[in-house]
C-alpha cells in the first residue's frame, strides 16, 4: 500500500501550513489543502484522497456540513479540528464518516496518532463497503441465474435442476460464468418476445 493520501481542510493558513508539514513528517501525502468547506468539495472530487482532516468553523459551509456532502459522493471519511468541545457539537458531529476530532491547538504528539487510528478506521469502512457492495453484486447475480433457469425450464420443460445443468455445462463448455450466460439467455428471451409481439 502506498502512502496514505490527506486533504487538510482549515481557513487559518498558519495553522493549515502547520498541519501539513507534522503530517507530511509523519510520512503522510497531503494531496490537497482548502481553505473552506465549499473549497473542499471541489478539491475532494478532483483528488479523492483517503482521508480529510477539516476544521469545524470556517466561513460560508462549516466543516461538518462539508464533510457531510463530501462523504455522501465519494465516501471519504474526515477527522474533525474544532476550538469548541462542546457537547452539541460533538452530537452532531457523530455520523459513520467522522472518525473523530481534535480539539485545538493542535499539536503533532495529538494529530498523528488522532491521523493514524483515523486511517485504520477509514481503512476497515472501505474494507466494509466493498465486502457490502460484493455481496449485493452476488444477490444481482443469483436472480439473474433464477431467472434464466425459468427461461430454461419454460422452454425446454426442464426441472429446476436440469435448467441449472445446462446453464453450469454451456458456461463450462465455453469458459464462461453463469452470470454472463444468463444475461445471454434473458436478452434472447426478450428479443425474441419482441420480435413476436412484432
Ligand atoms: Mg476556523
Amino acid at each position: 500500500m502506498g502512502k496514505s493520501r490527506i486533504m487538510v481542510v482549515e481557513d487559518e493558513s498558519i495553522l493549515r501550513m502547520d498541519i501539513k508539514e507534522m503530517l507530511k513528517e509523519a510520512g503522510f501525502d497531503v494531496v490537497a489543502e482548502a481553505n473552506s468547506g465549499d473549497t473542499a468539495i471541489e478539491l475532494a472530487a478532483l483528488h479523492k484522497p483517503d482521508l480529510i482532516v477539516m476544521d469545524v468553523k470556517m466561513p460560508k459551509m462549516n466543516g461538518i456540513k462539508a464533510g457531510r456532502i463530501i462523504y455522501q459522493a465519494y465516501q471519504i471519511p474526515v477527522l474533525l479540528l474544532t476550538a469548541y468541545s462542546e457537547r452539541d457539537l460533538v452530537e452532531e458531529a457523530k455520523n459513520a464518516h467522522i472518525l473523530g476530532y481534535l480539539v485545538k491547538p493542535i499539536s503533532e504528539r495529538d494529530l498523528i496518532p488522532a491521523v493514524e487510528i483515523a486511517m485504520a478506521q477509514a481503512n476497515r469502512l472501505k474494507a466494509l463497503t466493498n465486502d457490502i457492495k460484493k455481496m449485493e453484486e452476488k444477490i444481482e447475480d443469483q436472480k439473474t441465474i433464477q431467472r434464466a433457469k425459468g427461461i430454461l425450464m419454460e422452454v425446454y420443460q426442464v426441472s429446476e435442476e436440469q435448467a441449472f445443468k445446462m446453464l453450469r455445462s454451456y458456461s463450462m463448455n465455453h469458459g464462461k460464468t453463469l452470470k454472463s450466460v444468463a444475461d445471454y439467455i434473458i436478452l434472447h428471451r426478450e428479443l425474441d418476445s419482441n420480435a413476436s409481439v412484432g
